[in-house]
C-alpha cells in the first residue's frame, strides 16, 4: 500500500500488507506467548508495561511526527496523542496487581472468583486516531494477561507499526503484541474468523461493525464495538452563550471533524439562535486551518482524497451554508470548516459526515431538545449548556448517549469509561473496569467438608 501525506499529497512510503497465512502464523505465536505472559508474576507484568510506557514517553516527538506525516494531524494534537498512549499504558500498568476476584459467602465451603485472561485479542483500528484508539485496546488487554494482534487502518499504519517495535525495545516478550498491517476484508476478517482469536475490539463505521459482530456470533466470540456518532451540542437560552459559542468549533472541527465524538449537531434554543450564530461566526473564522507542522494550527487536512469526496457530497451547490471558515488552496485534502442551517431530516443533519461540517438546528423547549438529541440510531457523546443545574442533570439523564459533558465539550479521558448507546457501540473502553473486560470470570467452590 502506498501512503501519501494528506497535507501535501506527496509519497511517504510503501507498506507491505499481511496475508491470511501471515495472520495465522502470528496468532499461533501469540497463543504461545500469551501462556508465558499470563504465567508471569503480576508484578513482573506490571513492570513490563511501565517500561513500555516509559519507552513510548521517550519517543513522543517521533510518534507525533509520524502521525503528522501519515494522518495530517496538527503537531500539537499529535504530541498529545502520543503522550496519551504513554498515559494509557501507565494507567493500566497498575491493573495486573489489581485484578481482584470476589469471595462469595456460601454454605459448606469457600467460593472465589478468578479473572482469567481470554487468550489472544484481535484489535481492529480505524484511521482517525490511529495511536490512541489502538492503545485503548492493547494496554488493558495486555494488562489482563492477554496477547494482542492489531490491525491498523490501511491509510494510517505507521504509528502502530512503530509502537509494535517500541514494545520489543521495552522488553515485552516476542509475539505478545504483533501489529499486522493489511486490508480490512483480509486481516480484519481473519481475526474475526480465526478460532484462536477469542475477543475482537473494533472501532470504525457502524456498517462494518455490524459485519464484525455477525462474524463473531458464529464462534460466540466476545466483541467490543465503538462505532459512529452524530452527537448533539445542546445550547439553552440561559447558557453562557459566549463560552458555548467559543468552544463549539473545536468540539466539531478538531481532527477535521474525523472524530466519532464530534458534536456535529448544534441544537440552539430558538429564542437565542440569532445571537448564538453572531457569536459562532467569528469563532469559526478564527479557527486556524493550515499546515499540520505549524505549532499554531488547530485543524489540518482530511485524511485522503477519497474521504474528501465523501465529505464534499454532503455540501453540494445550493446547500444551506450559514458561513464558512478558511482552508489553504493547493495540494492536500483541505476542506474549510462549514456551518449549515439544514432541515432536521436532511442527510447532513442525520448522517455521520466525519468532516468539518456542522448543522445548527433550533429547538423550542426542553422536551423538543431531548427528542431532537435522541433522534436517530447513534448515541455516543454530547454536551449540554445551561446555567440551570436541575436542567443540566435532567438533560444528562434523558439523552441516550454514553459520554456527556455539561458546560464543557470535554474530550475522552483514559480514567473514565467510554462507549456508545444504541448503534454507536457495544461495551465500554477505558476507565477503571477496562482490564476486566478482557477477562473471563471463573467461579471456584472449595469444599471444607
Ligand atoms: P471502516 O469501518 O470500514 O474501517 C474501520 C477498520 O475496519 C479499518 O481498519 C478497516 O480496514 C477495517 N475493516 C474494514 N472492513 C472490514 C471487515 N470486513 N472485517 C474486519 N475489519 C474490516 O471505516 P471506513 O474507513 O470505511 O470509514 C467509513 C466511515 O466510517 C467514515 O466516513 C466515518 O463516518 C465512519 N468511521 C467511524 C469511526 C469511529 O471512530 N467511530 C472511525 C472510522 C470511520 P481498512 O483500513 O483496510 O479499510
Amino acid at each position: 500500500m502506498t501512503l501519501v501525506n494528506p497535507a501535501t499529497g506527496r509519497f511517504i512510503t510503501d507498506v507491505e500488507h499481511s496475508t491470511i497465512e501471515r495472520v495465522d502464523e502470528a496468532v499461533a505465536r501469540a497463543t504461545v506467548a500469551q501462556q508465558a505472559w499470563a504465567a508471569l508474576p503480576p508484578a513482573a507484568r506490571a513492570a513490563a508495561l511501565r517500561r513500555f510506557a516509559a519507552v513510548v514517553g521517550d519517543h513522543v516527538e517521533e510518534l507525533a511526527r509520524l502521525e503528522v506525516a501519515n494522518s495530517g494531524h496538527p503537531i500539537t494534537q499529535a504530541r498529545w496523542e502520543a503522550g496519551h498512549v504513554r498515559d494509557v499504558l501507565e494507567y493500566y500498568s497498575a491493573a495486573p496487581e489489581r485484578m481482584l476476584g470476589a469471595q462469595i459467602p456460601v454454605a459448606g465451603g469457600i467460593d472465589v472468583t478468578f479473572l482469567e485472561p481470554i487468550g489472544v485479542v484481535g484489535i481492529i483500528v480505524p484511521w482517525n486516531f490511529p495511536m490512541t484508539i489502538a492503545s485503548w485496546g492493547f494496554a488493558p488487554a495486555l494488562a489482563a494477561g492477554n496477547a494482542v494482534v492489531l490491525k491498523p487502518a490501511e491509510w494510517t499504519p505507521l504509528t502502530a507499526i512503530r509502537l509494535g517495535e517500541l514494545a520489543l525495545e521495552a522488553g515485552l516478550p516476542e509475539a505478545l503484541f504483533q501489529v499486522l498491517p493489511g486490508r480490512g476484508p483480509v486481516v480484519g476478517e481473519r481475526f474475526v474468523t480465526h478460532p484462536g482469536v477469542r475477543k475482537i475490539v473494533f472501532t470504525g463505521s457502524t456498517a462494518t461493525g455490524k459485519k464484525v459482530m455477525a462474524g463473531c456470533a458464529d464462534q460466540v466470540k466476545a466483541v467490543t464495538l465503538e462505532l459512529g456518532g452524530k452527537s448533539a451540542n445542546v445550547v439553552f437560552a440561559d447558557a453562557d452563550l459566549e463560552r458555548a459559542a467559543a468552544s463549539a468549533p473545536s468540539a466539531v472541527f478538531d481532527n477535521a471533524g474525523q472524530d466519532c465524538c464530534a458534536r456535529s449537531r448544534i441544537l440552539v434554543e430558538e429564542s437565542v439562535l440569532e445571537k448564538f450564530l453572531e457569536l459562532l461566526e467569528p469563532a469559526v473564522q478564527a479557527f486556524r486551518v493550515g499546515s499540520p507542522d505549524d505549532e499554531t494550527t488547530e485543524m489540518g487536512p482530511l485524511v485522503s482524497a477519497a474521504h474528501r469526496e465523501k465529505v464534499r457530497s454532503y455540501v453540494p451547490d445550493g446547500a444551506p451554508v450559514a458561513f464558512r471558515g478558511t482552508a489553504p488552496d493547493g495540494p492536500g485534502f483541505w476542506f474549510a470548516p462549514t456551518v449549515l442551517l439544514p432541515n432536521r431530516t436532511d442527510p447532513v443533519a442525520t448522517e455521520e459526515v466525519f468532516g468539518p461540517v456542522v448543522s445548527v438546528l433550533p429547538f423550542r423547549d426542553e422536551a423538543d431538545a431531548i427528542a431532537l438529541a435522541n433522534a436517530g440510531d447513534y448515541g455516543l457523546a454530547g454536551s449540554i449548556w445551561t446555567q440551570n443545574l436541575g436542567r443540566g442533570i435532567r438533560m444528562s439523564r434523558a439523552i441516550e448517549s454514553g459520554n456527556l459533558s455539561v458546560n464543557s465539550n470535554s474530550a475522552v479521558r483514559y480514567s473514565t469509561p467510554f462507549g456508545g448507546f444504541k448503534q454507536s457501540g457495544l461495551g465500554r473502553e477505558l476507565g477503571p473496569a477496562a482490564a476486566e473486560a478482557f477477562t473471563e470470570t471463573k467461579n471456584v467452590f472449595i469444599s471444607t467438608d
